[in-house]
């Protein structure tokens, strides 16, 4: 493509992007009223038949089935069949973009190089209005999920990038596994109390930001002293983040998704079990607080969790992503999804945002947000976003 048509498709482009924001305002009249808190839960990679399977190989029912609101989102990005990166942008940017992108979008590209500019996140929006904000995972924290929260990149795999967006994001706490690049220093040198274990987590002072790279098991309690449950870790940031401006927190369960790319069941189950712990912390706070939505659902599908009609048994069908539609379920409102039925990806994003109270505009590009400068190898993949 010629550097004049380039130009003009990425004018296009931005133009779209306008347009769609202007379409977004709309949907604010139909949902009239906040709520103080908003927690939102991606079970990466967990299909409903996720669910199925794990309660068949435990024969316990999750907490999750007992959730008022239940219908489904749609996961495909401008890929085709998502990745966590485009998931996430969808989840926190409330736009769809190709497969690696971290909320951004590339402009004015010439040559191989490109201006490029970030979309507001659901963090930013909430930290906008005076509230708290929060991340927990099993993941390491620059992997994709979180990073669609608190760092934008044209590339996922940008991990010391992510990392050190992630230290200036303002963010009151982030707790994850350790990506084996923090340097603690710059951490608390931008203002949190570093912590590598849940008693460090623990001893905290009250207030006080807190960046936490566990480097035991997150996503259950494997019986190591090392390990930090996510279960207990949703438990103890969301009494950090209460707060009378109310908070966003999002908590992600990572290894559902890692062990159905190793079509290990047992584990994912074992995975799938801790994130619906979680949910139960999360709900149970809900109803108490009696001024909170939790929404839960994926970014995609892992392992293509199949009923083989002749064994009558679960197994998977690939070791990859597929672009079946996933659970989303909430407690604290109905305005989103009505029950069976599905809803874009992107609509949860810009739901959470309204909900959270916050007045500006989003899904949200602004010029103000162009301010680097970059050389890109990819960029006739990663221009793209579609409102
Ligand atoms: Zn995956």
């Amino acid at each position: 493509m010629k550097n004049s048509s380039k130009k003009l498709l990425s004018i296009a482009l931005a133009l779209a992007i306008v347009l769609s924001c202007l379409a977004c305002a709309a949907y604010a009249i139909v949902i009239p009223q906040d709520v103080k808190n908003v927690i939102l839960m991606i079970g990466d990679g967990m299909g409903e038949n996720s669910l199925e399977w794990t309660k068949a190989q435990t024969g316990e029912p999750l907490f999750l089935d007992t959730m008022p609101y239940q219908g489904y989102s749609k996961t495909d990005s401008l890929s085709g069949t998502t990745d966590s990166a485009a998931g996430g942008t969808a989840l926190s940017c409330g736009y769809h973009c190709f497969n690696s992108n971290l909320c951004t979008l590339s402009i004015n590209i010439k040559g191989n190089g490109a201006t490029v500019c970030d979309f507001f996140n659901l963090t930013q929006a909430a930290q906008a209005i005076g509230k708290k904000t929060g991340i927990v995972t099993s993941d390491d924290n620059s992997g994709a999920t979180p990073a669609s929260f608190s760092a934008h990149t044209y590339k996922r795999e940008l991990a010391a990038e992510i990392t050190e967006q992630q230290i200036n994001s303002g963010v009151d706490l982030l707790w994850a596994h350790d990506n084996g690049i923090i340097d603690s220093a710059k951490v608390e040198k931008a203002g949190f109390v570093f912590a590598t274990t849940m008693s460090e987590i623990d001893a905290v002072p009250e207030g006080s930001r807190s960046f936490a790279a566990i480097k035991g098991n997150i996503f259950a309690d494997t019986g190591s002293e090392a390990d930090a449950p996510l279960s207990i870790l949703t438990e103890k940031a969301i009494a950090r983040l209460d707060n009378d401006k109310g908070f966003f927190l999002m908590v992600e369960g990572a290894h559902i998704d890692k062990f159905s790319h190793a079509n290990n069941e047992k584990n994912m189950a074992m995975a799938l079990t801790e994130f619906d712990k979680a949910v139960e912390t999360a709900v149970e706070f809900a109803k108490d607080d009696g001024n909170t939505i939790v929404i839960v659902t994926a970014d995609h599908e892992t392992g293509g969790i199949t009923l083989n009609p002749e064994t009558k048994e679960y197994e998977y069908t690939t070791d990859g992503h597929t672009g079946t539609d996933v659970p989303l379920r909430l407690f604290g409102s109905d305005e989103l999804v009505k029950d069976g039925a599905a809803v874009e990806n992107i609509q949860v994003a810009r739901f959470a945002a309204k909900k959270l109270g916050y007045t500006g505009r989003f899904p949200s590009f602004s010029y103000k947000l162009c301010s680097r400068q970059l050389r890109l190898k990819d960029i006739s993949k990663t221009q793209a976003c579609i409102g």
